[in-house]
């Protein structure tokens, strides 16, 4: 029998404000890994410190919370040590793109089959609201005792620049159509960033509801000719400028849907099998190991040998 969104949900008593945008992204990712019959034993959801980070006690699965800016490494190794498993991440804007930008950036740039869901509200909600990496210049929440005079960053063009090849943005309170990039986040083959809206009622008082509400609207209902498939290098340069148009859309306008995807690219499990065949069939966890616990095939040794052959 398909499994119901119902199925993903732990008994962890969730612990976010009342009207948290939280809830409606946790429930996208129920309906999201419900309608693609995800196995909770095959998932991995990865979580570094934050609100948004709690999802991991949420969402069954073989999850693990980790340290502050460090939920990429760790989902990363996980993938690359058992590339069957289906592996998100769930974290803020501070934890994935200020505290982990370093780390958000080389993920692009190796193209893991992970799925990164930012919980974008702008804040750093977890430690009472002090501006967020996506605030936005002069813009001023109630814990702040001045205008915020940093500038903030686009997360959009962050990973297109980084090499991601799945980027869209969606926003928290629309659930059917957020459950929707999530599902298409998941299914893509390499790394894939959703950027979502999140109002955080409790420290944002400047990003609100009826703020958001009053400025997004959809790529695809604007103009229903959007296509943000890449099949080949001619498709980029044509592409690329409308693309690149969109995602600096700002202020009064705020664009939501898929802006990227990219199919020109290997992932790094492809990169891998190229460079020591054999890989994919027997990846670190599935190496016999010997009665101390050791691996018998150390991966790097292989890799070393066939970069020495060539
Ligand atoms: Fe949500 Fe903000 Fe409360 Fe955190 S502080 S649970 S982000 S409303
Ligand atoms: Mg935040």
């Amino acid at each position: 029998m398909a499994r119901r969104w119902l199925d993903y949900k732990t008994g962890a008593w969730v612990q976010w404000c009342p009207g948290c945008g939280d809830f409606g992204i946790l429930n996208s990712i129920y309906g999201a890994l419900a309608e693609l019959d995800i196995d909770p034993t095959n998932l991995v959801v990865v979580g570094g410190i934050g609100c948004s980070s709690r999802s991991v006690y949420y969402i069954k699965g073989n999850n693990v919370h980790t340290i502050h800016g460090r939920a990429i490494p760790i989902a990363s190794g996980i993938k690359l040590a058992n590339p069957e498993l289906t592996v998100i991440v769930t974290g803020g804007d501070g934890d994935l793109l200020g505290i982990g930008g370093g780390h958000f950036t080389a993920l692009g740039r190796r193209n893991i089959d992970i799925a990164i869901f930012i919980y974008d509200n702008a804040v750093y909600g977890l430690t009472k609201g002090q501006a967020g990496p996506t605030l936005p210049l002069w813009a001023r929440t109630k814990a702040l005792a001045y205008p915020n005079i940093q500038g903030s960053v686009n997360p959009l063009l962050l990973a297109f620049a980084a090499g991601y090849t799945f980027i869209a943005r969606g926003y928290a309170y629309h659930v059917n159509q957020l459950k929707g990039l999530v599902k298409a986040a998941i299914q893509h083959k390499g790394s894939a960033v959703v950027d979502i809206l999140q109002p955080c009622p409790t420290y944002n008082d400047f990003m609100t509801q009826e703020w958001y509400e009053k400025r997004i609207y959809y790529l695809n209902e604007e103009d229903p000719t959007w296509d943000p498939v890449i099949r080949s290098p001619e498709d980029m340069k044509v592409k690329a400028p409308r693309i690149l148009e969109k995602m600096l859309e700002t202020g009064d306008r705020i664009p939501l849907g898929i802006f990227f995807q990219d199919l020109t690219k290997d992932t790094m499990e492809e990169r891998l099998e190229k460079a020591m065949p054999g890989y994919l069939r027997t990846p670190p966890a599935k190496r016999p190991i010997d009665v101390k616990g050791r691996i018998t095939l150390h991966p790097f040794k292989i890799f070393k040998d066939k970069l020495l052959e060539t």
